[in-house]
């Protein structure tokens, strides 16, 4: 099966955006919710996987400089409207977090390449954990319109971190959740359960996002099930966002060669098998 992410080589348009806040609100103790109003033809070219750099505003408390990469949450429904599902850590999510509605804040995107998602797929595996549910909500959607059966396995520290509806939503999928509140997260219990679902052969996919504990497991995992794709989207710091600083370079091993790659304009997503987990420097 072809191993080659969604591929959009788009920085030639990317510009700067304005758009206006038309909803943000909080979802539970850590991560708010924010929808803007940008361009319709802006929106309508952004695919599952994509990222925007976010300018966050200048406040008292903080006056963050670099811009700060967000996954495409979902777009719509009407023309125009973008979301973003973001974790209020530091310097500038905490300056995101301030913005009210009907302020106007800037976007750089959309950046990065694309989750494959292929509508013949029979079913797709998920495996998430905290905010990867923002990057890989998307793909549920893709999946769910083409008709692919979806099979999601939850991570997350308790029952009350966990956002099964802001993942989901509405989207026909079996469901399985683990956390570390009752020990059910811990890896080799986690990889029993990859193993056990794709035993059948029926899983054409495998996607996840947000834990580098579980995508060496899925690395792991895959080397027993050849015909699977893996995909993971890769969450590294970065400063331009656009491949030029390279702030964001991780090394892959792409078919025995090894490459340093931009997160930001070679991926965010790469293949599973490709990714080198650790690397000893010097
Ligand atoms: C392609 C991409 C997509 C992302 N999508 C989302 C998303 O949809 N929702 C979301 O909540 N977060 C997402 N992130 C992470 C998000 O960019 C960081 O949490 C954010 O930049 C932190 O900024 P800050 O100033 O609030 O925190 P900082 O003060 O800079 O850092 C606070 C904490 O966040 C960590 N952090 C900072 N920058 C990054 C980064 N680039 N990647 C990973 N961890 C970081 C730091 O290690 C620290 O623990 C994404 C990152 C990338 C690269």
């Amino acid at each position: 099966m072809n191993q080659v992410c969604g591929f959009q080589r788009n920085a030639e348009s990317v510009a700067s955006h304005t758009c206006r806040v038309q909803e943000h609100r909080w979802v539970n103790a850590r991560y708010k919710y924010l929808k803007l109003q940008a361009e319709a033809d802006l929106v309508a070219a952004t695919r599952p996987g994509q990222f925007y750099q976010l300018k966050c505003p200048v406040t008292e408390a903080s006056q963050p400089f670099l811009l700060r990469p967000m996954s495409v949450y979902g777009t719509g429904p009407a023309p125009g409207e973008i979301q973003f599902l973001y974790n209020v850590t530091g310097t500038g999510t905490q300056a995101l977090a301030s913005l009210a509605v009907g302020d106007s804040m800037q976007i750089v995107g959309p950046l990065g390449n694309t989750f494959t998602v292929k509508p013949e797929f029979r079913r797709i595996l998920l495996l998430v954990r905290g905010v990867g549910l923002a990057t890989l909500a998307p793909v549920v959607r893709e999946a769910a319109q083409a008709g692919v059966a979806i099979v999601a396995v939850m991570s997350a520290r308790s029952p009350e971190d966990l956002m099964r509806g802001e993942f989901l939503g509405t989207a026909p999928a079996e469901v399985h959740c683990v956390y570390d509140s009752d020990g059910s997260s811990e890896v080799s219990r986690v990889e029993s359960l990859i193993r056990g679902l794709l035993a059948d052969g029926g899983t054409d996919a495998v996607y996840t996002c947000g834990s580098q504990r579980l995508l060496m497991l899925l690395q792991r995992v895959l080397q027993d099930f050849p015909d699977v794709l893996g995909e993971v989207a890769m969450e590294q710091h970065m400063a331009c966002g656009m491949g030029v600083c390279l702030s964001c370079v991780r090394l892959f091993d792409v078919a025995g060669s090894k490459q340093f790659l931009r997160v930001c304009r070679d991926g965010p997503v790469f293949a599973i098998r490709d990714v080198v987990g650790e690397v000893q420097y010097g």
